[in-house]
């Protein structure tokens, strides 16, 4: 083994390959940089090929490496069920995992620790493999893995059937508040096995990272605005026409990298933000423009009002202060990103964490409203259209607004320095370079 690089401690990262779990890793990754942390983000090789950096700054901090998944060609959709893929990438994952850390320990960088997604909890078995520090990496919020956690240690019964839902620490919850497995064990059952695996081996990690920040749930927090690492193409042309908006006059819409709705819910959608009169700029990426009419699109374009792109740079557009309200699907990065940047939202949550966070958003940190669904299961464009006029209308939405200044600015205050996120991580560094590498490099002298 070649003598490794004094005083260095390396990270391999290992996200779930989609676009929601790898950026907050990154954003991760690249506060370990700053403190002189090697850090390697390694993801598969199919996802390699969609990946649009923004700027080569990126690799200067965090260095990407990539494993097979079982399928170069397609990814996700090649596997053709969601338990197909998941149990093929665990294992052909493992061994690919295997090969990496035994390349970087013949190496001047030798692994240290496996930050690591617990949808992928086979990643920390094969670091102890290694005897190697194994760092859970949580991406979705406290209060939702406290459900899974319960449901996993069979402290919550599912399917529950009558609300409200009762756990210590959380407030009562609605059915419609919970992840859908809760009431029905129909929902995605590959999902829920995977959601609950997430504890199998978790005794087994020495250290319990979160994405969040403790006032908020009583713990990493953005703190750019840029992600640099897009599996979508960017559309330049947001920016510079939020530019000529005036503030607080722009309704922000984008569901994520996952969602996909119907041609009628599409119709509703567009249809509700017409009719508020209001500016609009819409994500809707290429893949999912079917389900948006091609008239329906031409009348967005020809009112004047309105911009559908394939993929922004959220964070630098919610940060813009033409932005008044974020109609969202509620993935847990896009409301943390939203409570971080000071945006009230617009709730239309569709699964997994989705329904906790916007319950969170509307009752507890009450910085927007939640839809409400028709008995068809739609949200009609009326709906849309009163919620918006609720958070965008300056009476209506003010104590919205003071809240989400409020949370603005406790976030910043928890990733300043001497904060309690800033804390956290110095203190996962400072152990880092201090100890937990201590036993390898024993093995290695
Ligand atoms: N995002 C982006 N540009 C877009 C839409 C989304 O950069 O046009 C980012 C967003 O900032 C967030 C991630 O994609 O970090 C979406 O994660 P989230 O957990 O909100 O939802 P998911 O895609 O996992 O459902």
């Amino acid at each position: 083994m070649e003598e490794r690089v004094s005083g260095y401690r390396h990270v391999l990262m290992v996200p779930y390959p989609s676009q929601g779990h790898i950026n907050p890793m990154l954003q991760f990754g690249k506060r370990l940089s700053t403190q002189g942390v090697r850090v390697t983000m390694v993801t598969t090789i199919f996802i390699s090929k969609s990946i649009h950096l923004q700027s080569s700054s990126l690799l200067a901090s965090v260095q990407l490496d990539f494993i097979s998944d079982g399928y170069h060609q397609g990814g996700f959709d090649q596997a053709g069920s969601v338990p197909n893929y998941l149990s093929r990438m665990q294992e052909v994952g493992s061994n690919c995992l295997r090969q990496l850390i035994q390349k970087y320990n013949s190496s001047y960088h030798p692994i240290d620790c496996v930050v690591y997604d617990p949808f992928l909890s086979w990643a920390l078995n094969v670091a102890k493999e290694f005897g190697l520090l194994g760092a859970a990496f949580f991406t979705q919020m406290c209060a939702v893995n406290y459900i899974y956690y319960n449901v996993y240690h069979g402290l919550l019964k599912v399917p529950i059937s009558s609300p409200p839902v009762s756990i210590p620490g959380l407030p009562l919850l609605d059915l419609k508040d919970t992840p859908p497995f809760v009431y029905d064990p129909c929902f995605y059952p590959a999902y829920f096995h995977l959601l609950m695996n997430q504890f199998s081996n978790i005794h087994k990690a020495d250290i319990l990272l979160v994405n969040s920040f403790y006032k908020l749930e009583d713990q990493a927090v953005p703190n750019d605005t840029e992600n640099v690492l897009n599996l979508f193409e960017l559309d330049s042309s947001a920016i510079s026409w939020l530019k000529e908006k005036p503030a607080g006059s722009v309704i922000y819409v984008s569901f994520g990298s996952m969602v996909c709705f119907s041609s009628e819910q599409m119709e509703e959608i567009a249809l509700g933000l017409l009719a508020t009169g209001f500016n609009f700029l819409w994500v809707i990426p290429d893949v999912e423009r079917k389900n948006l009419a091609k008239e329906m699109g031409n009348e967005i374009r020809g009112c004047g009002r309105g911009l559908i792109v394939n993929w922004i740079t959220q964070m630098e557009v919610l940060s813009n202060e033409a932005v008044g309200c974020f109609f969202t699907h509620c993935g847990w990065n896009s409301t943390l990103e939203a409570l971080c940047l000071g945006v009230p939202m617009v709730a239309l949550p569709q699964w997994t964490d989705q329904p906790t966070n916007a319950k969170f958003v509307e009752d507890v940190w009450k910085v927007g409203i939640r839809v409400k669904v028709n008995e068809k299961g739609i949200v009609t464009r009326e709906e849309i259209e009163k919620c918006m006029r609720v958070v965008m209308e300056k009476e209506l939405g003010r104590e919205i607004r003071n809240n989400t200044k409020k949370w603005k600015e406790l976030a910043l205050e928890a990733v300043s320095e001497g904060g309690t996120s800033d804390h956290n991580i110095n203190e996962f560094v400072n152990n880092l370079k201090a100890g937990f590498g201590l036993a390898r490099d024993k093995e290695t002298t």
